[in-house]
């Protein structure tokens, strides 16, 4: 009976804020979201009142992304741009720059950073800065790996959302909590099957894995990069190969755009 009342509470909620006029009324919300994680989160939050796009693929290094004429023109037409933050797609201020458009620079309502309130991790402590390479000065920005930070990152979504059409806010958050409420009975299921490996230690790539690896219990012994962004010395390999031997670390975890061969390399030795 309860989960009924829910499905009609929120059946009329849509109802109603469709009859509300306003400016994007007879349209839905124009969103870009600067990687796919955040365009799939957006249109969780978001259903049927937005229309997400995503401005890179899930092939590729969400921090070397080539800013192409494209990616302007989507902005151009923005109500609203979803970032990460934290640096990691900090190219899209050169697009934005490009696009020309009042809603979606820094300071606008439509700019919606995700990272906020989230407890980052590996925060440096003492100065890093891109001059040296390292690509993760303030922390590490890879954070949407982790389901159980969904909550707050959608939240952020929900906020920023609201900022730009206030009269749907009842119905983002509705759909945020549908969202919620299914990836709970998700995190239950993904929690048992990795409970077989907690504690087990593996070496990564590049430093992305964090707060997936934290969230189920493994344990990240090392890196094949020697620095986030930078390529391993000779000697950083010898000094990771030596470790993995001595803890005993069977598994490498790398991604598609990182150097498979020198991965397969280090894996074998
Ligand atoms: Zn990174």
């Amino acid at each position: 009976m309860m989960r009924h009342l829910t499905l009609v509470v929120g059946a009329t909620l849509v109802a109603l804020s469709v009859l509300v006029s306003g400016a994007h009324a007879d349209r839905k919300l124009r969103v870009v979201a600067t990687i796919p994680d955040l365009k799939a989160l957006t249109e969780a939050v978001g259903g049927e009142l937005v229309d997400v796009d995503s401005l890179s693929r899930g092939t590729v290094n969400a921090h070397e992304i080539e800013v192409r004429p494209s990616m302007m023109l989507k902005l151009r037409k923005a109500d609203a741009l979803v970032e990460n933050g934290l640096e990691l797609d900090m190219w899209i201020d050169v697009a934005v720059r490009g696009a020309n458009n009042a809603n979606v620079v820094r300071g606008a309502a439509g700019l919606i950073d995700i990272s906020r309130g989230i407890p980052v991790l590996e925060v440096p402590s003492t100065r890093v800065d891109r001059s040296m390479g390292d690509v993760h000065p303030l922390g590490n920005p890879h954070y949407s790996l982790d389901p159980g930070l969904a909550p707050v990152i959608t939240q952020n979504i929900v906020d920023g959302l609201a900022r730009v059409v206030p009269e749907h806010r009842a119905v983002f958050e509705h759909n945020r909590q549908a969202f919620l409420s299914e990836l709970e009975r998700r995190m239950g299921e993904w929690t048992k099957l990795m409970e077989p490996v907690r504690g087990a230690k593996v070496v990564v790539y590049h430093p992305q894995w964090i707060y997936f690896l934290t969230r189920f219990g493994l344990l990240e012994a090392g890196w094949v990069e020697e620095r986030p962004g930078i390529p391993p010395s000779p000697q950083h390999l010898v000094r990771l190969v030596r470790a993995m031997r001595d803890e005993g670390v069977k598994v490498l975890i790398y991604a598609p755009w990182n150097d498979e061969k020198l991965a397969t390399r280090v894996a074998d030795e």
